[in-house]
């Protein structure tokens, strides 16, 4: 079943638009998810604005200097929610609403979003990322029967979190360009129209970069239009590939090893930014091969050895090696003749996996868009540490049965960035 949501609101007053959609659909309980900032920033004023209205409304503020969806709100979460026939609302940006989309989601009830920052593009998404025993993974839950963002809550979220929504959306462009690689030479399923849909919601915000960075209520609006966008193209196809590529993976790989080593993680679409940076290296490195190099690149090709692909994500996750393992045992499992099979379909599909790879702009161009609107574009900007970042791009791509350029390199011996 196709989730629909009924109601998509962008603009001023969105707790008044609130009122009038749950008045016309008889709702009376609610349960508020916020965190400190976000219960402040709006939480607070749609909690008084149901309660005139004589609703019955619980709100769960969470606390703490960092909020993830793992064991610990999961848990406060339902502890605090009240039982019974209720909406949830979830007030704020990613991590709030996926945790309020898991809860509802199991405990039978529907729940609407009111997000506070364009930071993500998962506010319509049918996914929950949540991060179980330090590993992220991405539970299949449902999407909100409505949205409702208030603009000018939104222009003064800070900035970092308007930058991250803008590395998260431009992250797209090497995710479209992994999808279709992946569709030419590993059968992934494939939509033209969802890509396209993707792409172009990706040149608005590139288009409007400077209305973004300034914040202006167009700019915010350009942006969040772009990322519930992304987010309605991945529910309509049912899975995150249109909006999740190499530099997604890279992202989760550093996201993993920081809960595991620091217990704490730098935003989503900061890291998703810095890593298209990476990732479109990669890209330009393709581009520089002729057709002859990479044909006889491809001749000399052998397959990966399984004991030490196996030992290499041991190498690379360690306890959670094994779960790894098991997600990805379609490379794994790879012999000779579909090795070979897939050797021949990149050497089929070379003009088009030289097109697709057209389409990432250069390195320096995308980080001159994260400098203009303040994002960070260097390791060091972003946080990343001495020897942090490599591993990003050297186990990341284990973490999805997918293929994409960082296996393309593996495969034509084109060295990882
Ligand atoms: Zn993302």
């Amino acid at each position: 079943m196709t989730p629909t949501i009924e109601t998509i609101y962008i603009g001023s007053d969105a707790t008044g638009k609130l009122l009038d959609y749950v008045a016309a659909k008889g709702l009376t309980r609610f349960c508020i998810v916020a965190d400190t900032n976000t219960y402040q920033a709006l939480g607070e004023q749609a909690e008084a604005a149901l309660k005139s209205k004589g609703y019955d409304v619980k709100s769960v503020v969470l606390t703490g200097a960092e909020i993830h969806p793992d064991e610990h709100y999961l848990v406060k979460t339902f502890v605090e929610a009240p039982i019974g026939d209720l909406t949830f609302i979830a007030v704020g940006s990613g991590s709030i609403t996926d945790l309020t989309r898991f809860v509802s989601h199991r405990s039978g009830r529907d729940f609407i979003g009111m997000p506070t920052a364009p930071s993500v593009d998962g506010f319509t998404s049918i996914g929950a990322p949540i991060i179980l025993a330090g590993v992220k993974t991405t539970l299949t839950c449902q999407a909100p029967i409505a949205v409702f963002a208030d603009i000018d809550v939104m222009a003064n979220a800070p900035q970092r979190l308007i930058a991250a929504g803008f590395g998260d959306m431009i992250g797209k462009y090497t995710s479209l360009a992994d999808w279709k690689l992946g569709s030419l030479v590993w059968n992934e399923p494939y939509d033209a129209e969802i890509a396209r849909r993707t792409q172009a919601a990706v040149d608005s915000v590139v288009a409007h970069t400077e209305a973004i960075r300034n914040h202006t209520t167009e700019g915010v609006r350009i942006l969040l239009e772009a990322l519930i966008e992304s987010g309605i193209c991945m529910l309509e196809f049912g899975a995150s590939r249109p909006a999740s590529g190499a530099e997604h993976h890279a992202s989760h790989y550093w996201e993993m090893q920081r809960l595991k080593h620091h217990g704490s993680t730098m935003l989503h679409g900061a890291q998703v930014g810095y890593a298209l940076t990476l990732i479109a290296k990669q890209y330009a490195k393709i581009r520089q091969l002729s057709r002859a190099e990479a044909l006889n690149r491809l001749e000399g090709a052998v397959v990966p050895n399984r004991e030490e692909e196996l030992a290499h994500i041991r190498e690379g996750y360690g306890d959670m090696a094994d779960d790894v393992a098991k997600d990805h045992h379609a490379f794994l499992n790879l012999d000779e003749n579909s090795f070979d099979a897939l050797k021949q379909r990149i050497a089929e599909n070379w003009s088009e996996i030289e097109a697709l790879a057209a389409n990432v702009p250069e390195p320096e161009v995308i980080a001159g868009y994260l400098r203009q609107v303040g994002g960070p574009s260097t390791a060091a900007e972003l946080g990343l540490v001495e020897g942090e970042e490599a591993p990003g791009l050297e186990y990341g791509h284990y973490l999805r049965d997918r293929f994409g350029v960082i296996k393309l390199s593996r495969v034509l011996d084109v060295p990882i960035v």
